[in-house]
């Protein structure tokens, strides 16, 4: 305790330190404490104040923290697989009331915080549970060990369907690299009907755990294939509302290209890089193409998401799922709100070496605010390079393709805008 040992001087620093406490310094600390103790300092008044019954001194007070805390035995530890691949642990517990809940699981995060905690499966442990969070195990109480706790190892196979584990560089996440792995069915079909992805109105989480068990949706390719009369089977549906899911489902064909990157669920791709990878390709077979070099030509991408797009387009469940999209007809195209009226409209460019007055960001935003599109390597669909100074094998690779060939002053005059110093 002597770290966090403070002298006060009046009752609203006591007041303050207990309440740092309990609620700062005791998440804090690898051993578990209930609370703390308050003394009065000076050595004449612990005289004055006395012993009761030769061991209870008046100098002194126990603070116990709120019970929103209880102790229970630590059955098991378990895992289950995110809409995204990733291998969650939880812990199994006794059941245990904390502040009028009874609580069974609480979460663990993952494998470092385990082995940081050294909780064991068999160990009595403190829980914590506050509001509506999912409750949290504080720490092991490693006193209350009889030797029979057993450490916990991450399986190496994903629980559901068997494929190894994979672990990324400087993450704390373990994943089933699976992308159709049934362990991820549920949440992922939830992420993809939801508000921010493809949203589908109607389809709630207890809808789509029917479809799952019915066995009629395996993954999002299958709800374009229901049917009418599938729905009317099921329990629960009544004609009016099977039909305006199904209107629902269909219309969620021509989302744009956006919605549907972020509801694939590809790791590490949430709304905001879809939009930019969205915007950057205009459609998913020219994403699908890109390499992940090209894919970190755009900005606000990194090498992680980069990677990420990679995988999952070359992965054969990936490739899967899309071409079931494909044939549900789905839209893959983001709309562009220049493109039309744009100078470069539909005009796939690429630019190499050093300009004389643009940056490359400057020039990128330009050709693409004029409704063209800047890639990163040069291929026969490239409709002009832009070559600047100490231009190396993109040059030589458009030469050969017979892709033409522009200088900045060329760009600035197809785009309609004279190039001025400032930019
Ligand atoms: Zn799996």
């Amino acid at each position: 305790m002597a770290p966090h040992r403070k002298r006060a001087k009046t009752l609203a620093e006591v007041e303050k330190w207990a309440y740092d406490l309990e609620h700062k310094i005791r998440s804090e600390l690898n051993f578990a404490i209930d609370g703390g103790v308050v003394k009065v300092d000076s050595l004449r008044l612990q005289e004055e104040l006395g012993v009761v019954g030769g061991r209870e001194p008046r100098w002194a007070i126990a603070r116990k923290f709120a019970p929103d805390i209880a102790e229970t035995r630590l059955l098991d530890i378990q895992v289950n697989v995110g809409r995204t691949g990733a291998i969650n642990p939880f812990a199994v517990l006794e059941p245990v009331e904390i502040g009028g809940v009874i609580v069974k699981l609480a979460t663990l995060h993952n494998e470092d915080l385990i082995v940081a905690k050294d909780l064991r499966v068999g160990d009595w442990v403190q829980v914590k549970r506050a509001g509506e969070v999912i409750p949290q195990i504080i720490a092991p109480i490693p006193e209350k060990r009889t030797g029979a706790e057993k450490p916990w190892r991450m399986p190496k196979k994903c629980p559901v369907c068997g494929t190894p584990l994979t672990r990324e560089e400087d993450e704390a996440a373990i994943y089933c690299p699976n992308i159709i792995c049934p362990g991820r069915q549920l949440e992922g079909l939830v992420h993809f009907t939801s508000r921010g992805a493809m949203d589908i109105r109607g389809l709630s989480y207890a809808r789509i755990e029917q479809l799952v068990q019915e066995g009629l949706v395996k993954d999002p390719g299958d709800l374009y294939s229901l049917t009418h009369e599938q729905l009317l089977e099921l329990e629960g549906y009544a004609d009016k509302g099977t039909d305006a899911l199904i209107t629902a489902i269909q219309a969620s064909k021509s989302q744009p290209l956006n919605r549907l990157l972020n509801a694939l669920g590809i790791r590490h791709v949430g709304a905001i890089a879809a939009q930019l990878l969205a915007q950057h390709f205009g459609t998913l077979d020219a994403l699908m193409a890109a390499s992940a070099d090209d894919i970190l030509n755009v900005r606000g991408i990194g090498a992680t998401i980069a990677n990420g797009v990679v995988a999952y387009f070359s992965d054969p469940g990936g490739q899967k799922l899309i071409d079931k999209l494909r044939r549900a007809g789905l839209d893959f195209k983001e709309p562009r709100a220049v493109a039309a009226g744009g100078a470069l409209s539909g005009k796939t460019i690429v630019i190499t070496g050093t300009l004389p007055t643009l940056s490359r960001t400057k020039a990128t935003s330009m050709i693409e605010a004029a409704g063209g599109r800047v890639t990163g390597s040069v291929s026969k669909s490239t409709d002009f390079l832009v070559a600047g100074e100490e231009a190396g094998s993109k040059l030589e690779k458009a030469k050969s393709l017979g892709v033409a060939i522009i200088d900045e002053a060329e760009l600035l005059r197809r785009i309609n805008r004279p190039a001025t110093s400032s930019t």
